[in-house]
């Protein structure tokens, strides 16, 4: 098995103000105590800038960015903004974005090279609905999300996937660990078909109420190269045992 590193990382959504960086800087620190995990906060980009100060040994990264360098997109953010405010990470494609906003498949391959392009490195998230899940199509449907939103030159040292089934998040249900363990092997073969042994190197992340009482045996599926945490996230108190899982 390729020797890839864990990568945990916060999805903080439409979360925290100034009030939490003190959240920020204590998982800074968690990270610090962690040095042989990636550990990063995708924050709300008001954030960003004051949480780059205090980040300790956790990267900082963003939610979304558009495709575009600049222009009339108002409300929009590019890639570069973003890391210029600090940002070196970014997710896109998650499946809030892709219900709330219509994002396409191809519009993720989009904000994913024009994230690359400003030197941002990428979590691109792809997940079945329950509906495909019970229809027992979740492998099949999701490796094809997966090929019709992976941006050209996908390569484990910019980009990682995150498996997030949509019915998993927020909701405190996981799938089984056969389930998952499946689906990452699933996504692996199906990069190995786009881009051969360079999958070997791509991190494929869960996501989907992982918590400090799920995250060992999640993280101990072979395929499961670390974790996207959105609520149990949000304070260094409930972060730290998903970390700890990881180190
Ligand atoms: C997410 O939104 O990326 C996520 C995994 O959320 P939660 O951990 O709260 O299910």
């Amino acid at each position: 098995m390729a020797d890839r590193r864990k990568l945990v990382v916060g999805n903080w959504k439409m979360n925290g103000m100034k009030a939490q960086l003190g959240e920020v800087e204590a998982i800074g620190t968690l990270a610090a105590a962690h040095p042989g995990v990636d550990v990063g906060l995708c924050l709300p980009a008001t954030l960003i800038a004051a949480a780059d100060a205090g980040k300790g040994g956790a990267f900082v990264g963003a939610q979304d960015c558009h495709m575009k360098d600049s222009g009339a997109h108002t409300g929009c953010l590019s890639a570069a903004m973003l890391a210029e405010a600090g940002a070196t990470w970014t997710i896109v494609g998650h499946s809030e974005r892709r219900q709330d906003q219509g994002e396409s498949d191809a519009d993720i391959a989009a904000k994913a090279l024009a994230a690359r392009a400003a030197g941002l490195k990428v979590i691109l998230c792809v997940g079945e609905s329950l509906d495909v899940r019970d229809a027992g199509d979740a492998e099949a449907v999701v490796s094809a999300q997966l090929l019709a939103s992976l941006p050209d030159g996908a390569a484990g040292d910019w980009l990682a996937i995150a498996y997030e089934p949509i019915w998993a998040i927020g909701t405190g249900r996981i799938p089984t660990m056969d389930a998952v363990d499946a689906m990452h092997r699933a996504l692996r073969d199906a990069l190995a078909g786009r881009i051969g042994d360079a999958a070997q190197a791509v991190r494929i992340l869960y996501g989907g109420s992982m918590n400090g009482d799920n995250a060992a045996e999640l993280l101990a599926i072979a395929d499961v190269d670390g974790g996207l945490v959105g609520g149990a996230s949000l304070t260094a108190a409930k972060f730290a045992p998903i970390v700890q899982a990881a180190a």
